[in-house]
Formats: C-alpha cells, structure tokens, sequence
C-alpha cells in the first residue's frame, strides 16, 4: 500500500505541489458529478481515467453521487502522518453516505471499477473510510 513516505520521497513537501497539474478530463469521461477539471497529480491521471471509464462502461456512474475532491493538504484522520490526499494522489466519492469510521454503503460493483484502476479503498481498513480511494502505488520513474 501507498504511503505518506512513499509520496514524500517521490514528491517532496505537499506545500511544493511538485508533480501536480490541472486535468481537462476529457468529454467521454464526463461522468454525472465529476467536475470537468480536477487539479490532481499527473500520476493519478490514467489511472482515475481508467476508473471513470469502468464506472460508465459497468453502468455503476449511477451510484456516483458527489465528487468529494482530490488534493487537500491535511494529516491523516487521528493521525500525525500527511493524509496521501496531501499529495492528489487520493480521491473522495459519496462522502455524505461513507463517513470515515461508519459501515461503507458503495457496491461492491463500484468499488471494483477502481480497484481494477489501480486503487485501493479505504473502505478495507480496519477503522473504514469508505467514501477514499488512493493509488495502490506509484508508477515507475521515467513515466511522461
Ligand atoms: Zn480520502
């Protein structure tokens, strides 16, 4: 699994914002609420593409029900550690219905458009956060 570390080593600082970008996602993925700009980093680019186009392609965009964004510097929930949103390598979805701490409510069906992605879901965790998905890992070095 991806850690603060990982991104701190890859990135540096979040306060840097080394490696962002703001993506145009492209018309064929406008998918229900996903804003048509997402300020993220240009490595969860292909992988979020991939989730969104799973998501339209399984019919599970219908259980997407708000966008509940991507960078945000903060630490971890009840942690000291930088949360991997820190970095916009993290995104939140159906927030309002997956609290941190309570019983995830997305099927299983959407949970797999991303994890096929290359996500992995909070809702895993011993204490869920199931409205989060973060990239399972980083791509290799030398990645456009
Ligand atoms: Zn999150």
């Amino acid at each position: 699994m991806l850690t603060s570390t990982d991104c701190l080593y890859r990135y540096g600082e979040p306060e840097k914002e080394a490696g962002m970008m703001l993506w145009d996602v492209p018309p064929e993925l406008e998918v229900g609420v996903v804003p048509r700009r997402i300020y993220c980093n240009r490595d969860l680019v292909v992988p979020l593409a991939k989730a969104f186009g799973n998501l339209i392609t399984s019919g599970c965009v219908r259980e997407l029900r708000t966008w509940d964004g991507c960078f945000n510097i903060r630490k971890k929930r009840g942690a000291q550690s930088a949360s991997l949103h820190s970095w916009g390598v993290a995104v939140d979805v159906n927030a309002g219905w997956n609290g941190f701490g309570a019983k995830p409510t997305l099927t299983p069906e959407f949970v797999k458009c991303f994890e096929d992605a290359g996500f992995d879901w909070g809702g895993r965790w011993r204490l869920p956060d199931g409205m989060h998905f973060q990239l399972h890992e980083l791509p290799a070095r030398g990645n456009p």
